[in-house]
């Protein structure tokens, strides 16, 4: 690498350091196969080859049962329909962030209150700058149930609490016809900052933002993750198919277990995929019911 390289490279690090995120390993690429083994990159021991966006992109390619270390779990494993152990998983998938990212031993026992912290009046990304509040997240610290969306609304900007507008208010009845309750589970968003027009977050703003979600996901161990419309499948599974065909199916990730549907906003839009987000919201009964 150029010494132009090496200083981008490490300013990268550095920033991530600032996150929190100390470990980066290597995907095993055709560039990689010559060290396969997981090697600790620091600001001052940079591989550029690996870190490189063109090489990176070479490795999204890849099915998302073989990334996630498991095909998708189906309804049959989980004690659900047979039916639903057919269905396929998406075929291909950009990486997700957290494959290339990882927050380790150091940061195994830190609380939400400490990320919210280290959050700060946070200004990482463009999104502060037309931001009233910065919405970090809303629940049981110990839920075993995370909500993920894509990004806070007028109103969620307004009050500094997720899913509070129409979309969660769709949310809460849905949690409600559950048979949950609100305050049980945690519900947040991939970016804690509203977008201009309510628009979807950019790449570079969710890749700055979501090592929030990550720790906060790996702070409250939940036993499963949902993703609520396709931002949030993107950076959590790195899904590359649209929500539609890919919802409703289990996936693992991080150890615990996730499952993409619709985002509320997206079902009022669309009153008619109410009776799909019903659905969905059984398995994920279902799967909270079954043992651990
Ligand atoms: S969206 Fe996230 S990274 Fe960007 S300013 Fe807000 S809190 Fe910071």
């Amino acid at each position: 690498m150029d010494e132009r390289q090496r200083a981008k490279v490490k300013t990268m690090l550095e920033f991530y350091q600032d996150l929190g995120i100390e470990e980066f390993y290597i995907r095993r690429t055709e560039i990689a196969k010559a060290a396969p083994r997981p090697q600790r990159l620091t600001p001052d021991s940079a591989d550029v080859q690996t870190l490189s966006t063109e090489k990176r992109s070479e490795s999204r390619l890849q099915p998302i049962h073989a990334s996630l270390g498991s095909p998708p779990v189906s309804q049959h494993q989980l004690g659900g329909s047979p039916q639903a152990a057919a269905a396929p998983g998406p075929a291909a998938r950009p990486m997700s962030l957290f494959e290339s990212a990882s927050t380790t031993a150091p940061r195994e026992h830190e609380t939400l209150e400490e990320i919210h912290a280290d959050l700060g009046e946070c200004r990482r990304c463009r999104l502060a700058s037309g931001r009233h509040t910065i919405v970090f997240g809303q629940g049981n610290p110990h839920a075993e149930l995370i909500f993920v969306g894509e990004g806070p609304g007028a109103d969620e900007d307004a009050q500094g609490i997720p899913f509070v507008g129409r979309a969660g208010r769709l949310l809460n009845r849905m949690i409600e016809l559950a048979g949950m309750k609100r305050e049980d589970v945690y519900i947040c968003n991939v970016v804690k900052c509203r977008p201009p027009n309510n628009r979807t977050p950019l790449p570079d703003e969710i890749e700055t933002c979501s090592p929030f979600l990550l720790r906060q996901i790996q702070a409250i161990k939940p036993r499963l993750v949902c993703c609520l419309g396709a931002p949030a499948v993107k950076t959590l599974l790195g899904a590359k198919e649209g929500i539609t065909k890919i919802r409703g199916q289990f996936y693992d990730f991080q150890g615990t277990k996730a499952l993409p549907t619709f985002h509320p906003a997206y079902v009022l839009r669309n009153p008619r995929e109410e009776k799909i987000l019903r659905e969905d919201f059984q398995k994920i009964v279902d799967f909270l019911k079954s043992p651990c």
